[in-house]
């Protein structure tokens, strides 16, 4: 992990380049190293952004973060933009994730959130092969009241600044519509409509994979993968909960769902046959499969031990309160599937982008259905070491970039050696 920084002791690495006076505008965060001299426009290597898109008061600063490649904050007085960008490794591929906008308190929870997200995206994007590094970027903000298109146009000049290290995509509280602006000033840019040649809304590839997932934590706990005649009760019926519950249903499983919008519920209960449940029910409910689909972090002291369920499979992020649950799950013998494996179709899907003839729908589908195998190596991983699953797929993360840092060390020596 990371060494956090102090707060206040960011360790300011200028880029070559201009160095224009030391800001006096406050953006919509709080930088405590005012009197440091940031700024910069040029990096120390690679392509310099093409003259059109550098702003003049866009400024970028670099901070030391160990175990990172890059992490870099940018300010731009006239939009208000004040966001980071964390590059967490770049081993397997750019380093692709989400932009994300939120109110942070501080410049400290903002850096702590895009440093953890981004190392998370590093070993989702390891584990599912696509052949993609991991990074994130935040926007310091409300998004009801600082978003603008100026906002995302220094955004993009932001993103453009690490010459293709960083490639940006939706995440929460920012839309297709907000990355079309982005692209404008960057062609870093992934997950955008069909129409505009991208891979389109990823929700129905995360379902897919959650649902091969789903079934292989059928065959993994019970000897077959048919969910013909099983319990599924799934937390949250949005974008991927909808998709996950059809082709349960389709597959011939009883499914029981819980949303706080019951409107849309009982509109699901109707359209597709999802038996609806009371909010506070669905994780108590006896169940093969718990799939939850709406928050993270619902895995705790005391929910834990009110599960009557064999199986937690399902796409929300960050499932788990503190790492130290895993092992609660361990130790109730209940199949955890770790979150962001199971939840990588969406991220598989726009990863398929890159590939040289460009998006290719099958290609992505044939990707997504080696998210079982990932799992049962993971689950074997867990099974061999005795330790949690979550842990496992850190574990099977971890080697896979160890293994690709090598292979990259040895190609790099000199023939003969
Ligand atoms: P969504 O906003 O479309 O759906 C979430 C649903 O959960 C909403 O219908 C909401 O009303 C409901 N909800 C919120 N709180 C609830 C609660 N306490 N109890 C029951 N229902 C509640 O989001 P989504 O795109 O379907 O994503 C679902 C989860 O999966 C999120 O955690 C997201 O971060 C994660 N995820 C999504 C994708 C993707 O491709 N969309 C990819 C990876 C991970």
């Amino acid at each position: 992990m990371g060494e956090e920084p102090s707060p206040g002791l960011f360790a300011l690495t200028p880029w070559q380049g201009a160095v224009v006076p030391a800001r006096t505008e406050q953006g919509p965060g709080r930088w405590r190293n005012r009197g440091a001299v940031p700024i910069i426009l040029r990096p120390r290597s690679g392509p310099e952004p093409p003259e059109s898109v550098v702003s003049d008061t866009l400024q970028i600063t670099d901070i030391k973060v160990d175990g990172y490649e890059r992490v870099v904050c940018g300010t731009d007085s006239k939009s208000g933009l004040r966001a980071f960008i964390a590059v967490h490794d770049t081993t397997l591929g750019p380093a692709l994730g989400g932009l994300r906008m939120w109110p942070y308190e501080s410049d400290e929870a903002a850096l702590f959130d895009v440093k953890r997200l981004s190392r998370g995206m590093s070993f989702k994007s390891a584990v599912a092969h696509t052949g993609l590094g991991g990074g994130k970027a935040v926007i310091v903000g409300d998004p009801k009241k600082l978003k603008s298109e100026a906002l995302y146009l220094a955004m993009g000049r932001f993103i453009d600044s690490l010459g293709g290290r960083y490639i940006t995509a939706e995440d929460v509280n920012t839309s297709i519509e907000d990355l079309e602006i982005i692209r404008r000033a960057t062609k870093h840019v992934t997950g955008l409509a069909r129409k505009d040649g991208g891979s389109g809304n990823p929700s129905p590839y995360t379902a897919y994979g959650v649902y091969v997932g789903i079934r292989a934590a059928l065959g993994w706990k019970f000897g077959n993968d048919d969910p013909k005649g099983r319990t599924v009760a799934i937390q949250g019926i949005g974008a991927v909960g909808s998709a996950l519950a059809r082709r349960l249903i389709q597959s011939g499983a009883t499914v029981y769902a819980a949303d706080r919008n019951t409107e849309r519920l009982s509109q699901l209960a109707a359209e597709i046959g999802v038996k609806p449940v009371d909010e506070t029910q669905i994780m108590t409910m006896t169940c093969d499969v718990f799939a939850p689909c709406a928050l993270g972090a619902v895995l705790h002291d005391e929910s834990i031990p009110k599960f009557k369920t064999p199986i937690i499979a399902g796409a929300a992020n960050n499932l788990l309160l503190e790492p130290r649950h895993g092992k609660m799950l361990q130790d109730r013998d209940i199949l955890y599937a770790p979150d962001y494996v199971i939840n990588a179709g969406g991220i598989i899907n726009v990863s398929v982008e890159f590939n040289p003839g460009g998006y290719d729908e099958k290609v992505s589908l044939t990707k997504i259905e080696r998210i079982p195998q990932a799992l049962k190596e993971l689950w074997t991983i867990s099974r061999e070491e005795r330790i949690p699953t979550s842990d496992a797929a850190d574990r099977l993360a971890e080697r896979i970039l160890v293994d690709a840092r090598k292979k990259k060390r040895a190609q790099a020596m000199p023939k003969g050696r």
